[in-house]
């Protein structure tokens, strides 16, 4: 297991950010307070850098290619194919501009919220805005890791998919606990967006 400082260090060198103890103590506590299991080990895997890179892998077999397979023109080491490769940066741009539309705020291409879990500032004004973000950041993440070893990038098309699959998820969770006013909060911008912008076919 990486060292956390050593991770730590890695993700602010790669990603030219810097950020202090405290916020990487949020970062750090953010996988405990994840969504959900599924949500928890993603997060955990992220954090640590777990998924081989192209990179990781050709160093350790170097008869395999370190270039990544989105852009075949960089090396693809972890940061380059979770975030600043430009077709995955094409890919969070244009996420962000339907949470910029769900939200109604002008929001930043940050990858301490967007990627690691810190708390974003612009949309943290109530808990259910702050989880619904917390919600779409996870799952565009997670979609990065479906067309992890695909030539192709991921879509905003399968993001939507994968929160209403999550929303359809939560929605029997909080029948269960009969909190169906929160979960609503929550919700209701995604679904006054997605009701006016996104067709979702199979
Ligand atoms: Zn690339």
């Amino acid at each position: 297991m990486s060292n956390v400082q050593d991770v730590s260090q890695s993700w602010q060198n790669e990603l030219g950010i810097s950020a202090d103890e405290e916020k990487w103590d949020v970062i750090w506590s953010s996988i405990k307070i994840s969504i959900c299991n599924r949500a928890r080990l993603l997060q955990f895997k992220i954090l640590h850098r777990l998924q081989i890179s192209p990179y990781k892998r050709h160093k350790m077999n170097p008869q395999l290619s370190p270039i990544c397979l989105k852009c075949k023109i960089l090396i693809g080491t972890y940061t380059h194919c979770i975030w600043s490769c430009p077709k995955i940066q094409a890919y969070w741009m244009d996420a962000l501009q339907d949470m910029q539309r769900i939200y109604g705020v002008v929001l930043q291409m940050d990858p301490l919220s967007l990627l690691l879990g810190y708390t974003n500032r612009y949309v943290n004004v109530g808990t259910s805005s702050g989880r619904l973000y917390d919600i779409l950041a996870f799952t565009a993440r997670n979609n990065i890791f479906l067309s992890w070893i695909s030539d192709k990038p991921p879509t905003k098309f399968t993001w939507h998919k994968i929160v209403m699959e999550c929303f359809t998820s939560e929605h029997l969770t909080c029948l269960l606990h009969s909190s169906i006013g929160q979960f609503m909060k929550i919700w209701t911008p995604y679904l006054n967006f997605t009701d006016l912008t996104v067709a979702l076919t199979d």
